[in-house]
């Protein structure tokens, strides 16, 4: 089944685990189409190329410092990966050009929009390229009129705008903009214009749903002049893709069976966000005064000033006994399909978005930044399958939010929408449905590079 004449696809996924993961999904959807598959990462988190025994995997030098690597200013390291990945690429395309077997050519780089240094090299080697964007269409639709809003003083959004909706991007108000947290505006601004400038790529490849996403997707259809699929969810397609830059703890689905059907809360803000003490503290109490059983993921480093958990008040773990379950990275898409999971209380990534809707689990929505919160606006008033957490987290408003999610009339309302909307996205991705017949004509543009 090897290759069936199907030439070799170079991917070049971004350097984040939200990142990565749909890449290595995408690679996985592909090799099974029979293409032959090679990873170009950066040293810079790195994927695991033992979990993927059918890949080729080359590492491309990326010039970081140990210092940058151990405290990652994500907008500058973006920016610097950029520049210092070109060269260096470039050599490592040239010495796998010269060292490949005719049959075994490269007929296309397809690159996460992230690391758009891949599109100049494709350009120049005349090799076709194609972008993977990893967040959704409604994201890159309003992304690039940030540019223009920070140009007419409305960027950083002063307290009075907070609310107010922007125009002709609804439901999206001022606040929920995919801004960043890190390092400097201007610099954020320059990579967005990088990033969504797709100069000679041939298409756009994203990780999303017609079903969820219509009105943003045929936005972009008429702002690019290209191909655009979108054939999500690629977990969905890939569910055997082991992705994971973290250690899986799965003991924490031996301590679910032993919970009830829809009991139980899942916390994990994913694999960027950061808390400090004050934040910990709340969402702990706010958990706790619920009553609710909950299983926490806390990643290690995430708690700004200690280690892990070594600063959790003992009142709080006292309390809650067996009721919750703390561990350092679960196993994601497995706790999300667990019958005892009924709620998830998350970042809004836009993995873990999908993921839960894919699992029909209804949402508390406490987006930290970027598209986190065009993610999280659209849960709550698109699809209505979410609670936003707005303001400072408190634990009165947690223990609130938590009940009415796993308790009350709303909370079930949202489970049944939430059901409608995964067995849409089931639809979708069986035969006749919208992301099978853009994978189709994906396959077949690749064929024909
Ligand atoms: N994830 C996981 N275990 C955890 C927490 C997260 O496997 O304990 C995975 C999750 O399934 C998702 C990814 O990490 O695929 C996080 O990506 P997302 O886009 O949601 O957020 P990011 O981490 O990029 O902020």
């Amino acid at each position: 089944m090897e290759n069936q004449g199907r030439n070799g696809k170079r991917l070049v996924p971004g350097p984040f685990q939200g990142h990565l993961t749909p890449m290595l999904q995408l690679a996985t959807v592909l090799k099974s189409k029979g293409f032959s598959i090679t990873i170009a990462h950066t040293q810079f988190n790195s994927p695991d190329s033992s979990a993927h025994p059918d890949f080729t995997f080359l590492c491309i030098p990326d010039g970081l410092s140990e210092e940058e690597v151990r405290n990652p200013d994500l907008i500058g390291i973006v920016l610097r990966l950029n520049v210092n990945c070109e060269s260096s690429f470039r050599e490592c395309l040239n010495q796998g050009t010269n060292h490949m077997e005719s049959g075994d050519k490269i007929c296309c780089i397809i690159y996460d929009a992230v690391v758009y240094f891949s599109e100049a090299i494709a350009r120049d080697l005349k090799i076709p390229s194609i972008a993977l964007h990893t967040s959704n269409a409604a994201t890159t639709i309003v992304r690039p009129i940030l540019l223009q809003l920070k140009a007419q003083g409305h960027i950083p959004v002063p307290d009075s705008m907070l609310q107010v909706p922007v125009p002709l991007h609804q439901p999206l108000r001022f606040k929920d903009l995919p801004l960043s947290n890190f390092g400097s505006l201007d610099y954020f601004l320059e990579g967005i214009v990088l990033m969504y400038n797709i100069r000679s790529s041939s298409a756009i490849i994203f990780n999303t749903i017609h079903c969820l996403e219509e009105p943003p997707l045929a936005q972009l259809h008429q702002r690019y002049q290209v191909p655009i699929f979108p054939i999500g969810p690629l977990h969905k397609l890939a569910p055997t893709s082991d992705v994971s830059l973290l250690q899986e703890d799965t003991g924490c689905i031996t301590w679910l069976d032993k919970q009830t059907h829809n009991s139980v809360i899942y916390v994990s803000l994913g694999s960027i966000a950061h808390l400090n003490q004050d934040q910990l503290s709340e969402m702990a109490w706010g958990l706790a005064n619920s009553k609710e059983p909950f299983l926490w993921v806390i990643r290690p480093g995430s708690i700004l000033g200690s280690e892990w958990i070594d600063s959790m008040d003992e009142g709080f773990k006292e309390c809650v006994k067996d009721r919750g379950c703390i561990v350092k990275w679960a196993p994601q898409k497995k706790v999300l399909a667990h019958d005892a999971v009924g709620g998830f209380w998350s970042h809004c990534g836009w993995n873990s978005t999908l993921e839960s809707i894919c699992e029909g689990v209804p949402m508390i929505c406490q987006p930290c930044f970027g598209d986190q919160k065009v993610n999280a606006r659209y849960l709550t008033h698109e699809w209505k399958v979410g609670l936003e957490l707005e303001g400072e987290i408190e634990r009165g408003t947690v223990e609130r939010a938590v009940r009415t999610l796993m308790k009350e009339k709303e909370g079930e309302e949202m489970r049944q929408r939430v059901l409608d909307l995964k067995h849409k996205v089931e639809v979708s991705i069986g035969d006749g449905g919208y992301s099978s017949h853009y994978l189709s004509e994906l396959v077949e543009l690749l064929t024909s590079l």
